[in-house]
């Protein structure tokens, strides 16, 4: 059995690992274009900002490692064709070119940044001195040896997750920093714009500038970034600001070109559509992390995979598969997702209100406050919980926690709830732990389930 992975990122090193679980003699080759081993991207921004000491702590899956498991690693090495009527697949690399035949194939091919052409951001070919993109190690260490020349005043265009995470990294290291986004609120893909509203005030009260419904219009600078121009999308009106630095954060686009070429079908956005067993339309070619797109579970709806959990369990459906093994993955992505800025923990789980509209989903929601101890007890922390259920039979559909902590592992909870079709009366009966110094008797999830019934009841439907 030949399996060849083009991609060597979290999702293909999970798929080779779980190959060769699944099959101890099969040959595997791993295809990687960069000269890194898997490596946690989702390190990047705490390395930028020191809190990991080192770039290269970030590698996961060593060199090493793939020789102890026997998985033929090929770094620098880019495949440029894949051929399903023969199986072929061609590749050029560090040692040379060649052609390589399989029995399965897997696409982790990732995602590379979505860089919309701003004014003035490039002279000829080049970029200007100052502009960056947050990607990989490449990007990160680029960005970590400008910004340790000097303080820098950098603007992030983009406050989705990595913007975000990359701007606190920034504030973190002294330098001054703003965020611009084209859309209503920040952090938009991830939560409701009135969950975000917490964070835009803590960022605010940081001195840490955050423009919505604005773009970046022109950069200008004579070779490097001098100044910024700022557009307000309501009122037209445009501002010059003097910056030094500019992070493109724009989102991803799914490397996808040779699965296109290979005959495989792609969805909306140009990911990989795959089925459960995360098998692309062409046999025997399977598809996993941010290159591939699933379905959403509550919705339907296309769901690109876009972060390391879903890349992670793909890999392991796949892998297993491509193997000669039987797995699938549940019958859409859950998009759990969560990270701290700012002081601030913020998680999600369930498609943001817009996406439920969009779907046709009449829903129901409660936003409530509480604590993560007894009111009595010193040291609880403030804790802000919106959770969605149907308003035809009170099932949850999503949910998104902001508090100082414990809202990831709330969100957890809330995840396998939604997974197991149950309703906002479950949750709200749902037995939690309680003791003085760990947990309030009724926990705040359970207190925004209650709301729900409430309002379900007001309607005539039950919770
Ligand atoms: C800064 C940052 C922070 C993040 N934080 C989080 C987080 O906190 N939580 C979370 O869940 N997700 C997070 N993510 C998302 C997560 O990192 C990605 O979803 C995940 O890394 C995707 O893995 P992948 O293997 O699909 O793609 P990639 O990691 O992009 O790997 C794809 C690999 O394929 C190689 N390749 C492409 N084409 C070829 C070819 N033709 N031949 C050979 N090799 C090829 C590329 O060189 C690349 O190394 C973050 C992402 C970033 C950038």
């Amino acid at each position: 059995m030949n399996i060849v992975i083009l991609g060597g990122g979290a999702a293909g090193a999970t798929a080779a690992q779980f190959a060769r679980k699944e099959d101890r003699k099969a040959e595997i080759t791993v295809f990687e274009a960069s000269e890194y081993p898997q490596y946690s991207r989702c390190g990047l921004p705490y390395a930028l900002s020191g809190a990991i000491p080192e770039f290269e702590s970030l590698i996961e899956f060593s060199a090493e490692w793939f020789k102890r498991n026997k998985i033929d690693l090929r770094l620098s090495t880019e495949v440029s064709k894949v051929e399903p009527d023969t199986n072929t697949i061609s590749f050029s690399g560090l040692d040379g070119d060649g052609k390589l035949q399989y029995d399965s194939l897997i696409f982790a091919t990732g995602a590379r940044p979505s860089i919309p052409g701003i004014k003035g951001i490039a002279e000829g070919d080049a970029k200007k001195k100052g502009v960056f993109v947050f990607r990989g190690m490449d990007d990160a260490k680029a960005l970590s040896e400008w910004c340790g020349e000097k303080n820098r005043k950098a603007v992030i265009v983009g406050a989705g997750l990595v913007g975000l995470e990359v701007a606190e990294a920034l504030h973190i290291m002294g330098h001054e920093v703003a965020v611009v986004e084209f859309l209503d609120s920040i952090l938009p893909g991830m939560i409701d714009p009135d969950t975000a509203a917490p964070l835009l005030e803590k960022m605010s009260s940081l001195g840490i500038s955050a423009r919505t419904r604005a773009l970046v219009e022109e950069i200008l600078g004579d070779g490097s970034v001098a100044e910024a121009v700022v557009k307000d999308r309501d009122t037209g009106t445009e501002e010059r600001i003097e910056y030094d630095t500019v992070i493109q954060e724009n989102g991803q686009k799914p490397s996808t070109s040779l699965a296109k070429d290979a005959g495989c079908a792609l969805g909306r956005h140009g990911h990989i559509r795959v089925d459960e067993r995360c098998e692309s339309s062409v046999p025997g070619i399977y598809a996993v992390g941010d290159c591939a797109e699933y379905v959403d579970f509550v919705t339907g709806a296309e769901s690109p995979s876009g972060m390391g959990t879903t890349a992670v369990k793909m890999g392991e459906v796949a892998g297993i598969n491509a193997a000669g093994g039987s797995f699938a993955l549940p019958r859409g992505f859950l998009n759990s997702r969560v990270s701290r800025l700012f002081g601030l923990e913020i998680s999600a789980v369930g498609p943001i209100s817009s996406s439920l509209t969009e779907a046709g989903i009449a829903q129901v929601q409660a936003r409530v406050k509480g604590s993560t101890l007894p009111v009595y007890y010193p040291g609880g922390k403030d804790i802000m919980v919106k959770l969605t259920a149907s308003k035809e039979d009170g099932k949850l559909l999503a949910c998104q926690i902001v508090g100082e902590e414990g809202a990831g592992l709330r969100v957890n909870l809330a995840a396998a709830m939604i997974l197991a079709g149950f309703t906002a009366r479950d949750l709200a009966l749902f037995e939690t732990t309680y003791a003085p110094p760990v947990a309030p008797t009724v926990d705040v999830l359970a207190t925004a389930a209650e709301a729900i019934m409430i309002k379900l009841r007001r309607s005539g439907k039950s919770g």
